[in-house]
């Protein structure tokens, strides 16, 4: 530790971030960082603890505390401190290859778990200063294709490439084996291009990476459905491994009356389609659904929820409400909820920052859900009949369930947004390769090699919709999984 009294010394400094009615303007991302000074100081605010829980990435009460990728936190926040950038890229990338994608979308379960902000909550700025280092390295030319010296001759086709599979391609590729991902959209990036919005992740980030990667000797083929473009048998014959990284896309649908309207969309197909219109044109090819002056309504408090909420407001709608079912969560941790568990407190987005700044309110309506959507002569939603819930514990399972009151009234909107989470991955592809789905709808695995002895799979559809850092894990463990599978043993 560099500066034994750094925590004393400095405040918790974050970056700034664009004002809400400026930054709804325009879908660019909005937070100005420190500069490379102020981001040193907040580099001493580290104690190395001696016990980093920071990068423990371990269960605790059925949670995970810390960082899933077991990053070096400590190290390279010392590191930063010290303005030794280039050392500390280094050490970034011994645990995570993919910095400037999680220190813009990471939630930071390691600050959640800093023993700095135990007592008094304010953490060291571990993503920031993540940010920082990935940045500096860009500007000076620090990351640049670096190709296997040698190749191995064996060849790996890698199916999805989100997080999971380009983490899985890039080790792969970096081990010496031949790697091809397939990508049946258009643009490579999975739900980091095609669901996370531009403004938390601005689209060139994703292909100045994928650039490198292609320079590297990974081959991309976009436009490629496989299972339905091309069979799986192809894939199996062509090469000695197979990943499949292909997410848990599927959406839980609705069972309401009128659900079969007009202007009801599924959010994350939404999301895409707003990307994919802003990147091919610029928003003026007309072609994705538009919130413009219409009420919209958002079933699920949750982030896809808020990333719904940032968009309508940027295309400019006339209103907001996003429907929870859960009760408003607590400021504090509550009791059981203890540092250095991630803090089930109420989180107050972007989106809904936004909200607060131009219609003058949190948008979430908690303990309430849909019950029916109304039409107008047109066959498009008109409204909908929201219900008001309250817990209720079940006596044999002693779970608490969230039933009707019987109170009920109606919103008017004119476009719905279905946010309610994800069942797991598409039917489509496990049939394909004749793999069976979990009951929680992902892929059967062991230690992510499935029943078919060269086909392997990690990421959101092993494990269910997660996060882009547990998507990068995936991906890297899988890849050593394949290489030893192809080598007989693994240095990954
Ligand atoms: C709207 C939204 C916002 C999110 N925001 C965040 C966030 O801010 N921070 C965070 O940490 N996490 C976030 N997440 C979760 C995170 O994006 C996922 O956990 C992560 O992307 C999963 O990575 P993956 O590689 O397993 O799958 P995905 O990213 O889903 O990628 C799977 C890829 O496989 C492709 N594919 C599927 N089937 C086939 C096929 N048959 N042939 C070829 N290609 C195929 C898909 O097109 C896709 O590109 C968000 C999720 C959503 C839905
Ligand atoms: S990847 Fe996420 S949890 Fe890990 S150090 Fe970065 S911000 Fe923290």
């Amino acid at each position: 530790m560099g500066k034994p009294t750094g925590f004393m010394e400095f405040d918790r400094k974050l970056s700034t971030e664009v004002p809400a009615y400026e930054r709804i303007q325009n879908f660019n991302e909005f937070h100005i960082p420190l500069s490379r000074e102020e981001q040193r100081n907040q580099g001493a605010r580290c104690m190395e603890c001696g016990v980093p829980f920071c990068q423990s990435g371990m269960t605790l009460g059925g949670m995970t505390s810390g960082c899933p990728l077991n990053n070096l936190i400590p190290e390279w926040n010392d590191l930063v401190f010290q303005g030794r950038w280039e050392l500390a890229l280094h050490r970034l990338w011994a645990t995570n290859r993919f910095p400037e994608f999680t220190s813009r979308v990471c939630p930071a379960l390691c600050e959640a778990a800093c023993t700095c902000g135990m007592a008094t909550g304010d953490p060291v700025s571990v993503k920031e200063n993540e940010y920082a280092i990935v940045e500096t390295a860009y500007e000076k030319g620090w990351i640049r294709p670096c190709p296997p010296p040698t190749r191995t001759g064996k060849s790996v086709a890698v199916v999805g490439s989100g997080p999971a599979g380009l983490a899985a391609a890039d080790l792969l590729n970096k081990r010496g084996h031949s790697v091809t991902v397939y990508e049946r959209e258009d643009r490579v990036g999975g739900l980091l291009m095609y669901g996370i919005p531009n403004m938390k992740l601005e689209k060139q980030v994703i292909d100045r990476r994928v650039d490198i990667m292609k320079e590297e000797g990974v081959r991309f083929i976009t436009g490629c459905d496989v299972g339905r473009d091309i069979p799986a048998q192809q894939l199996m014959d062509q090469y000695d491994a197979v990943v499949l990284a292909c997410g848990a896309k599927e959406p839980r649908d609705l069972a309401v009356e009128g659900r079969d309207a007009g202007e009801i969309y599924f959010a994350v197909d939404f999301l895409s389609a707003v990307t994919k219109s802003l990147l091919d044109s610029g928003l003026t090819d007309g072609a994705c659904p538009t919130a413009k002056d219409k009420d919209v309504l958002i079933i699920g408090g949750g982030d896809t929820g808020n990333d719904c909420v940032g968009t309508a407001i940027r295309q400019g709608c006339s209103s907001v409400t996003q429907l929870e079912m859960m009760p408003c969560p607590p400021t504090q941790r509550a009791p059981g909820n203890d540092w250095p568990q991630w803090p089930r407190v109420l989180k107050v987005d972007y989106g809904q920052q936004e909200s607060i700044a131009v219609f003058g309110k949190d948008p979430r309506e908690y303990q309430t859900t849909v019950k029916a959507f109304y039409k107008d002569e047109n066959g498009k939603v008109s409204g909908a009949r929201i219900a008001r819930l309250a817990p209720q514990k079940d006596e044999a399972t002693g779970r608490t369930m969230m039933v009707p009151t019987g109170e009920e009234y109606d919103l008017p909107c004119q476009m719905v947004l279905i946010a309610a989470g994800f069942t797991g991955c598409e039917e489509y592809l496990p049939q394909a390769f004749g793999l069976e789905k979990t009951a929680r709808g992902t892929l059967a695995d062991q230690e992510y090699a499935t029943a078919l002895s060269k086909v392997f799979t990690c990421g959101d559809m092993r494990r269910g919709q997660s996060l882009v850092v547990w998507a990068l894990r995936e991906g890297a463990e899988a890849a050593a999984q394949v290489d030893r599978y192809l080598m007989g043993y693994t240095n990954l």
